[in-house]
Order: structure tokens, then C-alpha cells, then sequence
């Protein structure tokens, strides 16, 4: 006979994990108990020692669903008299984080219960048991009992209760267990909000409105979402024109990964990444020879070699993919980049003009949560928006004190608020130059420290002064008394990847980049930082030159063109402006430009790729942020083995990477009739060449590699076969994006660093 304490840590708190604990303990007549901590699950058994050490190998084999088994601790203790086996209250601490889960995709045995007659919950959208349903999106309060839901608004019938109450189901202690006779109930609405049908009518006639090509809105897990058949070239048309959105690449939502596969490549790793129970939304490559190509129609991601695929998250999308019978467009319900629509009043308002009909139901979302995007790249699945399945699930980064509030940057917006040793990273709220995003933004930091039940200490912003986040920033710290720690956004950006890995010593950061602010007052955004925790030094950087209209230069890569064009060769230059603007406008753009009056200085490699994509011939205008730069890269795949262009870093420090020889090169290449597939080639080999010259000047053994130019898979992958060829060590953020959507992680971070740098300087004890 033996004794044990076992420590299971990971995410295994709201997924099933004490039933799962308990049914595998009694099934061996185990005697103890089992109970949530914090940070994991701790339990004590006694019975006979084989029995014992099957339930520890049962606990890291046969795990559920939704949990992530990071470890397992197991210590002997002396024998003790105890009788029976019990599931004890949660030990709440002050790090709540660990019982604040995130949503899970339907498990298999939900699905197939949906799926069979006779079944209680056959045909129910909204099954969910302990190890799957909605968490984050339900949740209103702490600790996560259904009474702190929104599902507090449906009373369990006394079916359902049974589950609940009875230690062996698998719904036991399942906070959104429904079933139709006690559970939400499906409304199809006209947009005008009148209910036409309800329950299994309102789905067949929703699954009848995609096969006729209407635009459905659903209401989702995390917020509104607009279905489409994503076959039918008229209705994804259609979609497009009414949601204003002219060529962004919409989202798939297959049935299976079968389905999925007679779209797309999926290997061994994507398809375990798109049945995860996060259910993201994964880039895939479009298979060239799979028989399905016409189902999904070329509008959905027009001139794009990708397509980002998910699997359904609930019964309900379940049910409409499998109703219609092929693959569905399946996108946030909401006007080009505002926040996600979770209100149903909200919705009819807002997307009147863009569906036919309004798939919703009547239980209540408690916040926005966007689907999340991830791909698998040389590193293994990385997450490019983190929203849905991955929030709030805490980062862990041992040292970090409670209470720092980091407001992240502008774009793909985030904000972080830290427990102790963890840091949770909001879901992705979007563009703050909308209004309503800027509100999202107050109101999600509101929420999280509420939710979390932190007591601020610190707040962190960007050194940018206007952006939205940096202003809230400043009243928050106004407000609450707190001082207001100003984080390097490139900094920000190591910082985080860093974090994420648990890797503390010295690191050269290549941080490629849109723009960032640097201490100088220029944009930067092509940048290697040589950083060691809250110290760091520019060691290298892109050439600057003027981007003429300043941010109208995102949208319009022609401007970063001639940006470089008025450096090398001004005649070339004016013509290139006079192209676009006329004589007239040229000129004015040129005193601009010379004068220095609305043209920032950057140093942004985003923006290189902008005018190498614009003086290619590829793009003068954006349809969606980064078009240029993804068709430059799109435009390379088939090109190996290409001479990289002329990209020579300067001696000295900061060295500077001078791109005007990559200019002259690009300008005779085009002049030659050189296709655009090998200029593309051309640049981005240019570009691993440059990182590789830059870490070997370096020398530090360990390399970043961050900031959103990072995306481009072919970026990622050369640098990365590059540096690790020369005996570098190599990070890149993983689950959290590469984009700005990581800021406010690293500013978190940071602020932690400058905390503790104080106490040490001041000899203050912690
Ligand atoms: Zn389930
Ligand atoms: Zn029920
Ligand atoms: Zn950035």
C-alpha cells in the first residue's frame, strides 16, 4: 500500500480534470481527495501500489480534452486512515488566473451525442459537458461557478441537475450543462428583428437561406459571426460588397479535416493543430491537386495561395456546415475592423445591411472574443491572433509581482494585467483608431482586473504619446495614483518572446517591423536590439528615409517608394510622383519630402517591403493592411536558390543597413523584364543575408526573431535556416503573435524588470 501527493500543473482547471481524477481513482477504490490550487490540481491517493502508479500514468496519457498536462509532480507520504474518495471546494489565492478558463471546442463525445437519435441532447446546439463548451465568453465573475454566468439565466432541469451533481458523469460540475427541455433556445430573426422560427426550424431555415445564398449572422461563441456558402461566387460577392471589405481574405469553416483536406494541404501537424479544442482559424496552403478546389470559390481569398481553415467550436456551427453540406465563409460579424457584435440589438443594428437573416439564440455573451488565427511555422504552431480557445489563459513568467497593467500598442490591440509569476494577455480587440475599439479597450481592461480581482500597481504604455492605448494609459495612471512606465515598442516586442520562452540572459533581438517609436522621435521598425532584461542598445538598423503623407503611406506602398526613390535619384523620383500625383501634386510632395513636413522619418522594414513591392509592380495601393507585402512574398514561392540583392550593413554602432544598392538592383532588374517572382526572391534572400550578417557582427548566441514582418513564413524560414546554419540559437514568439498584438505582454514584462532593478537598487527587500 502506498500514499502519494500529486501535483498536476498546466491548464487543467475548467476542463473536467478533478471528475476525471476523481472517476480514475475510485474506478481503483484509490482512497483522498483531489482539489484546485492554484496554478493546477493537487490531490492525495492511497491503495495498492501498482494501482497508484497506473492512476499517475492515466493522469499524463488519457488527460481531457481541453487540458494541457505540463507537468506531474508525485511525493510519498506516510499512510493515512481515510475513507472513500472527494472532490474538495477550489482554494482560491491570488492567482485566480488558473481558475479563469477559456472556451473549448465541442469534445467527440458531445459531438457524437448531437449526432445520435435518441440521444437527450441529439440535434442540441448548445451540449457541452466538464471537458468542453463556453468558459471566457460566459463567464461574468470569479470564481467560475454557472450562478457567475451567463447561463445563470437558465434553471437546470432536474435531468441536467443529476449530471451536474453526480460525481461520475461527465457532466458533473459542468457549469453550461443544457439540454433542450432547460437550455438556450435558437431564434431565426429578420432584420428587422422579428422572430420568424424557433429551434430545429430556425436552423433548417438558416442552413436553407446559405444553400439559397444569403448571408446568415450567427451568434457565435465569442460574438456575431456572417456565414456565407463559401461556394457560391455571388454570395461571398455579395458578402464582400455589403461588410465593405474588397479583398481581405475571409476565414473557411470546414466540416472535418477530410473536408478541409479536399481544399487544402494539411499535414500531420496542421491537422492536429485544427482539431485542437482552441479550433483556430489555420493558415493552410490551397492543395494544387485536391479534387475539391471549386468549393471554395476564388473571391474568399482572392490572389491568395492560403486559406485560413477551422473546424466548428460548437454544435451549432457544426450542424449548419454539416446542414449545407460543403464549407462555409465564416467571418467576425461586424463592418470592416470594429470590434465583434455580441449584443443581439447591437447586431440587428449594425449588420442589418449585411445579412438576410440572423441566426441567435438567447443566451448572453459576456464579452467579445474573435476567432483565433494561428499557422504552423518552422517553430511549430504559432499563434498570429490570440482570441478565442488561447484567452485568458495566463502566460507564466516566474517573477513577475501582481498588479502591472500594460494598455499594448495601436494596431491588433492587447492589453496584459499580471498575477503573481503569470501574466494574462487579453483576446485581440482590434484597431484602435475606432472609436469603438478605443471603448473595448477601457472596458476590457475594467473586466480583466475585476475578473482577476488585481489591485493595480503600475501601468504600462507605449512610448508613443497618441496612441489610444498610451492616452488611456495616462488617465488609468491619473485615476488609480500610479506611476506610468513608457516601454520601447521594439523592446516591448523581445521582451515578450523572451517571456514567453522563460529565457533571461542576453539576446540579440532582429525586431522587423510596421513602426514603432523609438527615444529619437523617428519611426522605427527595422531594428537589432541587443537586449538583457530592462537594459537595451540599438546595434544595428535599417537606412531611414521619409515616408511622404506619413501614415497615409500603410495604405499607399507607393509613397514608401518614393520615400527611397528621392534618396538615390530625384529625377527618377519626381517622375515617380508625378505618375501619381500629377505635376502639381508632385512637386508639393516633393518640397515634403525635402522639407521634412508631414514625412516621418522610419527605419521600417515593413515599409521596405511596401516600396520593393510597389517599385516591382505589384501594388501601389492596399486593399487590407500588409497586401503589398504578403503579395511580395506570395509572389517568391516558387523562386529558390535566388542572388540576394545588395543589402550591405555598415561598420560602426548603431551599423546601418544601407538599402540603396538594393534600390539601383531592383530598378534594373524591373527595367530588364526580370519576372517578379525572382525580385521577390531576390529581396527577401537579401533580407535573411542582412540578419545573418547582423547577428554574426553581434555575436550573441542567442537571436529573436520578432515584430510582424516576422509573418512571412518565407522571411521566417530563411533567417531562421540562416542563423541556425552559423551555430545561433534561435526564438520566436509561439503563443503569442509576432505583431503587435504581443506588446502588451513585453511592456508587462519590462515594467516587472524596472520593479525589481528598483528594489534591488534601493536594497529593499521583496
Ligand atoms: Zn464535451
Ligand atoms: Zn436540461
Ligand atoms: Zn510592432
Amino acid at each position: 500500500v502506498r500514499r502519494v501527493s500529486i501535483t498536476v500543473r498546466g491548464v487543467v482547471q475548467g476542463v473536467g480534470f478533478r471528475p476525471f481524477v476523481h472517476r480514475a481513482a475510485t474506478r481503483r477504490r484509490l482512497t483522498g481527495w483531489v482539489q484546485n490550487r492554484s496554478g493546477g490540481v493537487s490531490a492525495e491517493v492511497q491503495g495498492a501500489a501498482p494501482d497508484v502508479c497506473e492512476l499517475v500514468d492515466t493522469l499524463r496519457r488519457a488527460a481531457p480534452a481541453g487540458a494541457r498536462v505540463e507537468s506531474i509532480e508525485v511525493v510519498d507520504l506516510p499512510l493515512a486512515e481515510v475513507q472513500g474518495f472527494r472532490i474538495l471546494p477550489s482554494v482560491r489565492r491570488a492567482r485566480s488566473g488558473a481558475i479563469l478558463p477559456a472556451d473549448i471546442a465541442t469534445c467527440a463525445i458531445c459531438s457524437r451525442e448531437t449526432a445520435t437519435p435518441g440521444e437527450r441532447r441529439f440535434r442540441h446546439a448548445f451540449a457541452s459537458c466538464a471537458s468542453c463548451g463556453p468558459r471566457y465568453s460566459i463567464v461574468e465573475a470569479l470564481p467560475y461557478d454557472r450562478p457567475r454566468t451567463t447561463m445563470r439565466a437558465f434553471a437546470m432541469c432536474p435531468a441536467c441537475a443529476r449530471e451536474y451533481r453526480d460525481a461520475d458523469d461527465r457532466r458533473f460540475h459542468a457549469q453550461a450543462v443544457a439540454c433542450p427541455a432547460c437550455g438556450p433556445t435558437l431564434r431565426l430573426l429578420s432584420p428587422e428583428g422579428r422572430e420568424i422560427v424557433r429551434g430545429e426550424p430556425a436552423l433548417q431555415s438558416a442552413i436553407e437561406a446559405l444553400r439559397g445564398g444569403r448571408i446568415v449572422a450567427l451568434k457565435g461563441l465569442g460574438g456575431y459571426q456572417l456565414v456565407a456558402d463559401a461556394g457560391d461566387p455571388a454570395a461571398v460577392a455579395q458578402l464582400r460588397a455589403r461588410k465593405r471589405r474588397s479583398e481581405k481574405p475571409f476565414a473557411v469553416l470546414f466540416a472535418s479535416v477530410a473536408a478541409a483536406r479536399e481544399v487544402c494541404e494539411v499535414s500531420r501537424a496542421e491537422e492536429s493543430a485544427l482539431s485542437a479544442p482552441q479550433a483556430p482559424i489555420l493558415l493552410l496552403d490551397r492543395s494544387r491537386t485536391a479534387a475539391g478546389g471549386a468549393m471554395v470559390t476564388a473571391g474568399v481569398a482572392p490572389g491568395s495561395p492560403r486559406l485560413g481553415a477551422m473546424l466548428p467550436c460548437t454544435p451549432l456551427h457544426r450542424f449548419l456546415v454539416e446542414g449545407v453540406g460543403g464549407p462555409l465563409v465564416c467571418t467576425s460579424g461586424n463592418l470592416s475592423e470594429e470590434p465583434i457584435c455580441i449584443d443581439d440589438r447591437d447586431a440587428l443594428l449594425r449588420l442589418a445591411g449585411i445579412a438576410d437573416v440572423f441566426l441567435a439564440h438567447d443566451r448572453l455573451i459576456a464579452r467579445p472574443i474573435d476567432d483565433s488565427v494561428a499557422r504552423v511555422g518552422p517553430g511549430g504552431v504559432e499563434v498570429l491572433r490570440r482570441a478565442r480557445g488561447f484567452t485568458p489563459l495566463p502566460i507564466s513568467v516566474p517573477g513577475v509581482p501582481a498588479g502591472i497593467v500594460a494598455l499594448g500598442a495601436q494596431l491588433k490591440s492587447t492589453v496584459a494585467v499580471t498575477l503573481e509569476d503569470e501574466v494574462v494577455v487579453s483576446q485581440h480587440l482590434g484597431d484602435l483608431h475606432l472609436a469603438d475599439a478605443s471603448e473595448l479597450l477601457e472596458r476590457t481592461v475594467g473586466d480583466l482586473v475585476r475578473l482577476l480581482g488585481v489591485r493595480p500597481r503600475i501601468v504600462a504604455a507605449d512610448l508613443h504619446p497618441d496612441y489610444a492605448s498610451s492616452r488611456l494609459a495616462e488617465r488609468l495612471a491619473a485615476q488609480w495614483g500610479l506611476a506610468l512606465e513608457r516601454v520601447q515598442h521594439h523592446h516591448a516586442h523581445v521582451a515578450a518572446c523572451l517571456a514567453e520562452h522563460g529565457f533571461e540572459g542576453s539576446a540579440l533581438g532582429l525586431v522587423w517591423d510596421g513602426a514603432g517609436l523609438g527615444p529619437d522621435g523617428t519611426l522605427w521598425g527595422g531594428e537589432a536590439l541587443l537586449v538583457r532584461g530592462a537594459v537595451w542598445r540599438r546595434v544595428a538598423h535599417l537606412r531611414p528615409f521619409r515616408l511622404a503623407g506619413g501614415e497615409r503611406a500603410i495604405a499607399e506602398p507607393w509613397r514608401a517608394a518614393l520615400g527611397l526613390l528621392a534618396l538615390v535619384s530625384r529625377a527618377d523620383a519626381l517622375a515617380w510622383a508625378t505618375r501619381r500625383l500629377g505635376e502639381a501634386g508632385a512637386r508639393v510632395t516633393m518640397t515634403m519630402l525635402d522639407r521634412g513636413v508631414n514625412a516621418p522619418v522610419t527605419t521600417s522594414i515593413g515599409r521596405l517591403f511596401d516600396a520593393v513591392a510597389a517599385l516591382a509592380g505589384l501594388r501601389d495601393v492596399n486593399g487590407f493592411e500588409a497586401q503589398a507585402a504578403i503579395e511580395l512574398e506570395n509572389a517568391a514561392a516558387d523562386e529558390d536558390g535566388a542572388e540576394p540583392y545588395p543589402l550591405p550593413l555598415g561598420s560602426g554602432e548603431p551599423a546601418v543597413a544601407d538599402w540603396a544598392p538594393l534600390v539601383a538592383a531592383v530598378l534594373a532588374d524591373v527595367a530588364a523584364g526580370t519576372p517578379v517572382s525572382l525580385v521577390a526572391a531576390r529581396f527577401h534572400a537579401a533580407l535573411a543575408v542582412l540578419a545573418e550578417e547582423t547577428a554574426v557582427r553581434a555575436a550573441v548566441p542567442q537571436v529573436v526573431l520578432t515584430g510582424g514582418c516576422f509573418q512571412n513564413l518565407r522571411l521566417a524560414r530563411d533567417v531562421r535556416r540562416r542563423l541556425l546554419a552559423r551555430g545561433f540559437a534561435v526564438l520566436s514568439p509561439r503563443g503569442v503573435p509576432p505583431n503587435d498584438g504581443g506588446i502588451s505582454l513585453g511592456q508587462a514584462v519590462v515594467a516587472a524588470l524596472r520593479m525589481e532593478e528598483r528594489r534591488d537598487v534601493s536594497g529593499n527587500p521583496r
